[in-house]
């Protein structure tokens, strides 16, 4: 008798699971859901997971294949993580093989054993001292022994090399009993000393976090979605910190994500100064080896604190106590490429699964959320005071309409950070563009900086003196003549950070200029040592990009310059202005957070534009409730529900033709199915047409509830991956775009 079918979720785009026998001499009890199978794949072999056994397969038998390894005595992967997965590639109309790859560690996926590695880790015995007197007469020993007392949490065998340790001292060492040997997990996080969890005390919280933190509490061990809304400073990490602590206490796990890897280090070292627990942090350059380490250590219960960007959202956890996404409203939750899920809503979803509170936090929330919470679906809490008693910066706009700007910076502004800097303190100048310039202009025949690639144009990086494509990562050298008429005068448009650094050391050439975006951060380290000199206090200007805008806390800072507002007035995305919003008030937070009050000048065409006027006069929510009765209105998302389609193509008009293909089986499944709210828009060309190369097309679907859209598309897909054309065209699905 054959034994069970078994169904196997495979790395492949195909939105199937592929039947299998078991291996030979396998008994079905080992074969569990979760557990890891070699099997033959055409050609190939790969590693499958098992998703459920079955009695019947609709291939024939002769051509169904057997499993040749099981690679697990136990399910590496929990239950409640595959069941987290197979939601995702649900609702994302995903291969769930794949959304598997995306949320496994790489090694687990090739094949790693899914146990924990042990290595010895050399410690200072109890009580032992350099001065021992039997190291009198043993300087090399005395040595070794005062470079592992250095390391509270003691030294890994795997470092014993970089520390130029050499093995037969710390032998004779340990001999002496003057060192011990500790057996831990690689890259786990060392266990916490004896004792409280505590290393800090906690705040005494004012009243509106107190209340935040009480709701919050009194949910622990069931769901329970919250969206904290706190101004920038106003205690919300605080109340994160007061809420792990009771998770710890009652002996879980906490999940907490951030947006940027580059507050990972910062929010780390304020977490580690409160706890003495094991706290891990997962960003995406944390080493497939350290990676997994940390994912079995999570799993297994030897993390008490998960800390990491979007796709940490996939740690196992053994007894998860609670979930907190920080910054809630930022797009890099929203992953871009391949499978391209929300972290924020699948954070809820894992929150439901596993019977957690999630508290999302932002001082901006997004539409979305708040939203949720007016429907009633998250209570929200609010904090509307600065914690610390720091004032609520003052806003200024500032007309620059037919003033001139000097690299885009204005009279006026000019003198205001003047007396900022003669006043000891820092300035924070916001420019969200890279590079020298924009774009670089034949001032003789008009020739513009095109990228031979896309449609756009190349930024000038002067310091390199290099073109480079932002959409390609082209890079050319910088012409010195005109490639049309071969004139020298070229001139750069437009202004970016490393313009503004320029113009700005010139114009005030007695105090520091730090910038700070993508390009100065790039190499490893660079970003803490500017930080390191902005937290020294001195007087300095800082000029950077929608990095600065994040979660940084700057307390000498008490002038922030906005060079340009207009972009987000004129753009043809509905979320132009959310976005805006909620860059306006985040750059704006970080200033005067310690005791001076701080001014915020935001420099404008149109300074009297009634969502600027209303952001600046009665803040964010008010701007919110406004931009949601327009959404309302024009049936948009939170309203409606969209999912995008995107195809891509060498020939020109060829994506067009396969999405014209795609909507015409969509018309049919609609009118088939009878479903109503759906409405079809498109295919029209992307708003870059071409990019890298390849022209592309996209084609929107609306619909007013979401059960229609995902009961649409789970027809269609089927159907396109039949589509003729296919073949030429590379397309994706991107169910709830944020980039339209
Ligand atoms: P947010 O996360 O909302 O930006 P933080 O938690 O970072 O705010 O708090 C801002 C500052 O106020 C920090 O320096 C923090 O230590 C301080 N702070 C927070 N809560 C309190 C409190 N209850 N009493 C005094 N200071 C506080
Ligand atoms: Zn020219
Ligand atoms: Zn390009």
């Amino acid at each position: 008798m054959p034994g069970p079918i078994l169904r196997l979720a495979l790395p492949s785009p195909l939105r199937r699971l592929f039947d299998y026998l078991p291996p030979a001499g396998v008994p079905a009890s080992s074969l569990r859901p979760g557990v890891r199978l070699r099997v033959p794949f055409g050609r190939r072999e790969v590693i499958g997971i098992l998703v459920e056994s079955g009695e019947h397969s609709e291939v024939p038998a002769d051509k169904l294949k057997a499993a040749t390894e099981l690679l697990d005595g136990q399910t590496p992967l929990p239950e409640s993580l595959l069941r987290l997965c197979q939601w995702t590639a649900r609702y994302y109309q995903h291969s769930l093989g794949d959304t598997l790859s995306w949320a496994l560690p790489v090694l687990l996926r090739q094949g790693e054993p899914a146990e924990a590695r042990q290595e010895q880790v050399w410690h200072l015995a109890e009580g032992a001292s350099a001065d021992d007197p039997r190291l009198a007469r043993a300087p090399r020993q005395r040595e070794a022994l005062k470079a592992i007392a250095q390391h509270v949490h003691g030294v890994p065998q795997a470092l014993l090399g970089k520390l130029q340790l050499n093995r037969s001292s710390l032998e004779l060492l340990l001999e002496k009993g003057l060192l011990r040997i500790e057996i831990r997990r690689c890259n786990a996080p060392p266990a916490p000393h004896h004792g409280s969890w505590l290393l800090q005390p906690a705040l005494t919280f004012n009243d509106e976090q107190r209340i935040a933190f009480e709701a919050v509490r009194a949910s622990l061990g069931s769901f329970h979605p919250f969206l904290l809304a706190g101004i920038t400073g106003s205690g919300k990490t605080e109340i994160y910190l007061q809420l792990i602590q009771a998770v710890l206490e009652a002996g879980k796990q906490a999940l907490v994500l951030i947006p940027e890897i580059n507050l990972g280090p910062q929010t780390l070292a304020r977490f580690e100064r409160r706890f003495n627990a094991r706290i891990a942090l997962l960003h995406s350059n944390v080493s497939d080896r350290e990676r997994l380490d940390i994912w079995l250590a999570a799993r297994d219960g030897e993390v008490d604190i998960v800390i990491g960007t979007r796709s940490a959202l996939f740690t196992p956890l053994k007894s998860p106590g609670l979930i907190i996404l920080d910054e809630e409203h930022d797009a890099s939750y929203k992953q871009q490429e391949g499978l391209r899920y929300h972290a924020r809503d699948l954070a809820l979803v894992r929150a439901r699964q596993e019977q957690v509170p999630i508290l999302l936090g932002s001082a901006t929330p997004s539409l979305e959320s708040l939203h949720n919470a007016h429907a009633g679906r998250y209570a929200l809490l609010k904090l509307t005071r600065r914690a610390g008693g720091a004032s609520a910066p003052r806003f200024l706009r500032l007309d620059v309409k037919s003033r001139p700007l000097d690299s885009g910076i204005s009279g006026p502004l000019q003198q205001a950070i003047a007396q900022t800097l003669q006043a000891g303190q820092q300035v924070l100048v916001f420019l969200n563009r890279r590079g020298f310039a924009p774009t670089l202009l034949c001032h003789d025949c008009g020739w513009t900086s095109q990228c031979q690639r896309c449609d756009a144009r190349m930024t000038l990086h002067q310091r390199h003196s290099e073109l480079r494509c932002h959409h390609c990562g082209h890079v050319q050298r910088q012409p010195l003549r005109c490639p049309d008429c071969g004139k020298v005068d070229l001139r750069p448009v437009g202004a970016g950070t490393e313009r503004a650094e320029e113009r700005l050391n010139t114009l005030y050439p007695d105090y520091p200029v730090l910038r700070i975006d993508r390009d100065s951060t790039a190499r490893k380290g660079s970003m803490e040592k500017l930080l390191a000199t902005i937290n020294r206090g001195e007087p300095c200007l800082l000029v950077g990009t929608q990095m600065l805008a994040k979660g940084h806390h700057f307390p000498r800072v008490t002038l922030v310059a906005i060079l340009d507002a207009d972009g987000g007035l004129f753009s043809a995305d509905f979320r132009a202005s959310e976005r805006m919003a909620q860059l306006i008030v985040q750059v704006a937070g970080r200033a005067g957070r310690a005791g001076e009050p701080g001014k915020v000048i935001i420099q404008s065409h149109m300074a009297d534009h009634p969502l600027l006027v209303q952001l600046t006069e009665q803040g964010y929510f008010a701007f919110a409730e406004q931009a949601l009765s327009e959404r309302r209105a024009a049936s948009l998302p939170p309203f409606s529900h969209l999912a995008l389609l995107r195809a891509e193509a060498h020939k020109p008009g060829q994506a067009e033709g396969f999405l014209d293909a795609a909507c015409q089986q969509a018309e049919r499944l609609v009118n088939e199915q009878g479903l109503g709210g759906i409405e079809l828009l498109g295919p029209v060309p992307a708003p870059m047409e071409r990019r890298a190369g390849r022209y592309r097309a996209q084609l929107l679907l609306q619909s007013n509830t979401r059960p229609a859209l995902h009961q649409l598309l789970g027809t269609l897909l089927p159907h396109m991956e039949q589509l003729p054309g296919g073949r030429s065209v590379r397309w994706s699905l991107d169910v709830d775009p944020i980039d339209l």
